[in-house]
């Protein structure tokens, strides 16, 4: 699939950050995917609705409506909801929401048709594995846990919030259990992902060399 470019990784790995300064290289459409299934948690607790509750989730995923404007910031029937998406609420359910198989099919669905007509950087947890396996390039974003923790740390202080180092690295290492150990496409590295290990590298230095993979 030419111009079309994934990549996936656990939480707190940069893949966001990357994809976005890529996509803007590159002059391609930036897609989080991530922040869909954010969107529909929050969606879903703006109803009050009960985690637990499949059907419940997957109805809801089928009647919202979520997209994107060019600057890759994310609308739920028509409001900006990229700051709202992020918040400790949303981050304590997203992952079961991602877990319903009902739920994933939409938006999987969803990121395809994207993808067939943009040129795309693409991130999340399935994106080299089962949305675009036939992507051009593909690439897998990891770091250790103590950094993946310290930059979530960092980017929240930085808004003038307050944060908890160790909550923050028990939510994060909660979410990358959920994610893996799920029954529908759990997070997991493509045999044919180039591997990033992004613990010691600045966001300059990941960049480079996926630019130097991807030109050739
Ligand atoms: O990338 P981000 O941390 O914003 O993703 C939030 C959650 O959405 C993940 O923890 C995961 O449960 C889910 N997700 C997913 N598949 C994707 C992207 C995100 O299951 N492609």
């Amino acid at each position: 699939m030419k111009n079309v470019i994934a990549i996936d990784g656990p939480g707190g790995a940069g893949k966001s950050t990357i994809a976005k300064l890529l996509a803007k290289k590159l002059n391609y459409l930036h897609l989080d995917t991530g922040a869909m299934y954010r969107a529909i948690t929050l969606a879903a607790l703006k109803e009050d609705v009960d985690f637990n509750n499949k059907k419940l989730l997957t109805k809801i995923a089928k009647k919202v409506n979520i997209s994107f404007n060019e600057n890759g910031e994310i609308f739920l029937n028509s409001k900006n909801v990229s700051e709202e998406i992020r918040s400790s609420k949303v981050n304590e359910h997203v992952s079961q929401t991602a877990a319903v198989k009902g739920v994933r099919d939409i938006l999987v669905n969803k990121q395809q048709q994207l993808a067939r007509n943009n040129k795309v950087v693409m991130d999340g947890r399935d994106i080299t594995t089962v949305v675009l396996p036939e992507a051009e390039h593909k690439f897998f974003l990891t770091a250790s846990l103590n950094e993946r923790a310290k930059r979530r740390y960092e980017e929240v202080k930085s808004k003038g919030k307050n944060a908890d180092f160790e909550e923050i690295k028990k939510s994060i290492a909660r979410r990358d259990k959920l994610d893996s150990e799920r029954k529908y496409s759990p997070l997991k590295q493509a045999e044919d992902a180039v591997l990033i290990d992004t613990t010691n590298l600045t966001i300059d230095e990941v960049l480079k060399k996926m630019i130097s993979l991807i030109k050739g």
